[in-house]
């Protein structure tokens, strides 16, 4: 049996759709969902293996994308939101009830994320958000308790769904980090 990565990719990724322009998110909760209204099509969407990512029940990876944090705005029940670490580069706001992580904001103006905030849009029921393209801190599965034994299977299966791993990000997103990096040092101009 193929090792599950995670529900929405299990059985294949699902493309985008032409002009996708966003959609709500909506936390697990039966009463009072948080809701979360995303107006643009997410990019860099991937599987992470982090072990700060919010994953469903049962899911060795989580999977997240970016859309600019103007196009983010929480529009019921924002009061239960609360920050999971906020020690974080990330800060994750999650639902006090249900635990699901509903966005993510870097309020560090100097990371070269800032200015996205990061998304998980199973949380969706719209369809044509951006489809996974990598796998990224695939190793790090491993401080979440998952057999190192088993990690040719975890890198085969990723493969296989078209899901590049990767133990970091993927290059052109670590080339960019070390770019703005570089440039804050004054080393590149
Ligand atoms: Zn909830
Ligand atoms: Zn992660």
């Amino acid at each position: 049996m193929a090792i599950s990565i995670h529900p929405s990719v299990d059985n294949g990724i699902k493309p985008a759709a032409k002009d996708f322009a966003g959609g709500t998110l909506t936390c697990k909760c039966t009463d009072k969902p948080v809701k979360v209204a995303i107006k643009a099509q997410t990019a860099h969407n991937h599987a992470c293996g982090c072990t700060k990512c919010w994953k469903p029940k049962g899911a060795l990876f989580s999977v997240v994308a970016v859309v600019p944090r103007d196009k983010v705005s929480v529009t019921q029940n924002g009061d239960k939101l609360a920050v999971v670490d906020p020690n974080a580069v990330i800060q994750r706001y999650a639902c006090k009830g249900c635990g699901v992580h509903m966005y993510g904001r870097i309020e560090n103006t100097k990371h070269a994320f800032y200015g996205l905030d990061f998304l998980h849009t199973e949380l969706s029921n719209d369809n044509g958000w951006s489809a996974p393209g990598f796998a990224a801190f695939v190793s790090s599965i491993i401080e979440s308790g998952f057999d190192p034994s088993r990690m040719g299977e975890v890198r085969s299966r990723l493969k296989q769904l078209g899901l590049e791993p990767y133990d970091c990000l993927s290059p052109p997103l670590m080339d960019a980090l070390a770019t703005h990096a570089a440039k804050l040092s004054g080393v590149l101009k």
